[in-house]
């Protein structure tokens, strides 16, 4: 249920707003917009009389939200929500680009390609130090060693840092390395995961899972919400599906719903969503035009010899050039990169 108050309501009447939710036995989630705050209450019962809160002064209007995702809708909240870590924004007008290879795999590596990340401009560097692989003898990732150089690369470069968590056990760890963390589409239901996010101050990215719905995604997004964490980005980064020309499917389509659902900045990942770097481009250009906040692309400049994912990785002069190609698409639709 939402509760929308009145532009001019006092702070007495918002605190008697709020004891008569917490004496209904509803759980409080404030969002204070540009245009209007909003109480949104969570554990409405079936036969509940919305009338009781709208005779209350300072109370503009209520409704319930049908959706199953309360604190994701827009219903909650209208304006869209801006992810902010220090200068950097993720859902205002600037896409931000969030960028590195699919693995830390050696200082030099992480550090040359963290150049050519802050020569495009970009803001955000990508990097695994903990990989969920499909085979157990894949290379599964450097771990700490890995973090510490990814953070030395994006500091040295005035980076900041994106990395998978994938365990409760590494959040801890990872806070202590990384800007954002990144929840991997593997992990996308991985509710004792999500409910431990919930409480970090740390933004999370959370990736769709590989056969879930747009709803089950956007579930997911309120556990990390109704737990207290505000800073929730989403990432479309390809579904399965019976194609096999692609790695996975890219739901370019999933862009403009979370859009219109959702409050919440949704970044695009070209590379997971095709796995062919030649598919990369064509892809992140679409993303940028059908209204993506952020893109997450892969890069390499050895991607014969990449400990993971080389074959969609673009090398630095592609990915430069794309940047470049991207800029003036954002540029159609009002944005900068
Ligand atoms: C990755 O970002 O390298 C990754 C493993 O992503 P996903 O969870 O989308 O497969
Ligand atoms: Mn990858």
């Amino acid at each position: 249920m939402v509760i929308i108050l009145e532009n001019g309501a006092t702070e007495n009447q918002v605190n008697n707003i709020k004891q008569h939710l917490i004496d209904y036995g509803f759980q409080i989630h404030e969002s204070e917009g540009d245009s209007r705050t909003v109480l949104g209450a969570i554990g409405v019962k079936p036969g509940f009389d919305t009338r009781k809160l709208k005779i209350l002064e300072g109370v503009s209007d209520v409704y319930r939200v049908t959706s199953p995702f309360k604190l994701a809708s827009r219903n909650f909240k209208e304006d869209k929500t801006i992810v902010k870590i220090n200068d950097v924004e993720i859902g205002g007008d600037n896409i931000a680009l969030m960028v590195g290879p699919c693995s830390i795999e050696s200082e030099d590596q992480i550090f040359r390609l963290a150049e050519v990340v802050a020569k495009s401009g970009a803001k955000i560097l990508r990097g695994g130090a903990f990989k969920p692989r499909s085979s157990p003898y894949s290379f599964q990732g450097m771990g700490e060693e890995g973090l510490k150089l990814i953070r030395a690369a994006a500091d040295e470069f005035g980076l900041l840092v994106i990395t998978e968590v994938m365990q409760i056990s590494q959040i801890d760890l990872i806070a202590k390395y990384a800007d954002i963390f990144q929840l991997g589409a593997r992990n996308m239901q991985n509710f004792s995961l999500l409910k431990e996010l919930s409480s970090s101050t740390v933004p999370v990215m959370l990736k769709r899972g590989l056969s879930a719905t747009i709803e089950e995604w956007l579930m997911s997004a309120e556990y990390l919400l109704a737990g207290g964490n505000k800073d929730v980005i989403l990432c479309e980064r390809g579904i399965r599906t019976f194609e096999t020309y692609t790695r996975n499917t890219f739901d370019l389509s999933a862009i403009p719903v979370v859009n219109e659902k959702s409050h919440l900045p949704i970044v695009a990942d070209p590379s997971h969503a095709t796995g062919y770097r030649n598919q990369v481009p064509p892809m992140a250009r679409a993303a940028v035009a059908a209204g993506a906040d952020s893109l997450m692309i892969e890069i390499h400049d050895d991607p014969e010899h990449a400990f993971s994912d080389g074959p969609q990785a673009l090398l630095p002069e592609t990915y430069l050039n794309l940047v470049e190609e991207m800029k003036i698409i954002a540029q159609a639709i009002g944005k900068t990169i």
